[in-house]
């Protein structure tokens, strides 16, 4: 008999997972209790190279190979285009940077993925160089959820799993996935409920939707902090701010401010806001993913701790979660 299994979380753990359990033969039942989310905020970028110390993302080309062929078969499948490829680039903020720069050049694996920058991109200042990478790209985290909810029609049902009755969920034989996202520290990792003891670091994050005809069209261009997605039609998504204390606000205008700020410090040309965002990043403690079995209760299943890059990573969990289970 097919297993039966039901999804708590349609972000993007739960929408990967829903896809992979399928592909597996599995039934599948999702429950979202709706409003924001990470996965509605995110930009979806994959950028190989990210942070102030220019870090590799390890085992990139085979993680970028599997979400690439994840989510190209999503897309057959629904009929939805998701996952856009298209060149980054990094414009330095420093000499400083620079420097740090050519020394990561003699480290495996950089010259690989990411090529000196010839000029920065016209109406962007880039006095310190930078790089450009040719395997990067975005995925539209909301066509996932919607291709989700096409796939699975009355199976996706908009409700709230309440807390209290997480642990209490195990009936007739069915598998539950809990992929909560940060709420889940109310929810399944809250004290009494079963995946209890996963510390959660989570980080709110707002992003903009800019509308600007003189910005590169072509590429994502990050720098200081700040990075610019083209979506077509001269409309950007920009962003995006970290803050670890306040995690209950939705768009603020410090917010806002921060991310303007830091764009207009290198983008030449004019942008005028026309949509602000905001989510709860789930992190947990040292950063780490956590996708498996609970250790005793075997019917309880957990996918969480996406972070800042889920888009990259969350196919590879899910088919590996789907393969345990099914
Ligand atoms: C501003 C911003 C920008 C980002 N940019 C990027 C980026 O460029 N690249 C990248 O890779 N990542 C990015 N991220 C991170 C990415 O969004 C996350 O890694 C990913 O979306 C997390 O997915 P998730 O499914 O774990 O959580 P979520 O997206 O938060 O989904 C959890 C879902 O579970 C539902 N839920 C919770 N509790 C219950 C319950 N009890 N019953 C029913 N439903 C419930 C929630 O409503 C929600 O829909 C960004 C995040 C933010 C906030």
């Amino acid at each position: 008999m097919a297993a039966e299994v039901a999804v708590v979380g349609g972000g993007l753990a739960g929408c990967t997972a829903a896809w992979a359990l399928r592909w597996r033969g599995a039934g599948v039942r999702l429950f979202d209790r709706g409003g924001p989310s990470a996965t509605r905020a995110a930009a979806g970028i994959v950028n190989p190279i990210t942070g102030p110390n220019l870090t590799l993302e390890p085992d990139f080309r085979s993680r970028w190979a599997e979400a690439l062929a994840f989510y190209r078969r999503v897309e057959a499948e629904s009929g939805q285009a998701l996952f856009h490829p298209m060149p980054l680039v990094r414009l330095f903020d420093s000499e400083r940077q620079s420097t740090r720069w050519r020394r990561r050049l003699d480290a495996p694996g950089y010259r690989d993925i990411a090529a000196d920058l010839p000029e920065p991109p016209a109406s962007c200042d880039g006095e310190f160089g930078g790089f450009e990478v040719a395997t990067a790209g975005f995925l539209d985290t909301r066509a996932l959820m919607d291709a989700t909810r096409g796939m699975l029609g009355d199976a996706w049902e908009r409700v709230e799993v309440p807390p209290g009755e997480i642990a209490a969920r195990s009936g007739g034989g069915m598998q539950w996935v809990f992929c909560e996202g940060a709420a889940a520290q109310a929810g399944s990792c809250a004290p009494d409920a079963p995946f209890a003891g996963f510390q959660f670091r989570p980080a709110r994050g707002e992003i903009l939707t800019v509308q600007s005809f003189g910005a590169p069209g072509d590429r994502i261009v990050n720098r200081g902090g700040a990075w610019l997605v083209p979506l077509g039609g001269g409309r950007f998504r920009a962003g995006a701010t970290y803050d670890w204390d306040d995690l209950a606000s939705g768009p603020t205008g410090s917010g806002r401010d921060e991310i303007e700020t830091k764009l207009r410090r290198w983008l030449r040309a004019p942008f005028e806001v026309v949509d602000h965002q905001a989510g709860v990043r789930p992190i947990l403690a040292g950063r780490q993913i956590r996708c498996g079995p609970h250790p005793t209760l075997r019917h309880l299943w957990f996918f969480n701790g996406l972070g800042s890059k889920g888009t990259l990573r969350a196919p590879g969990q899910a088919l590996e979660l789907a393969e345990r289970l099914v």
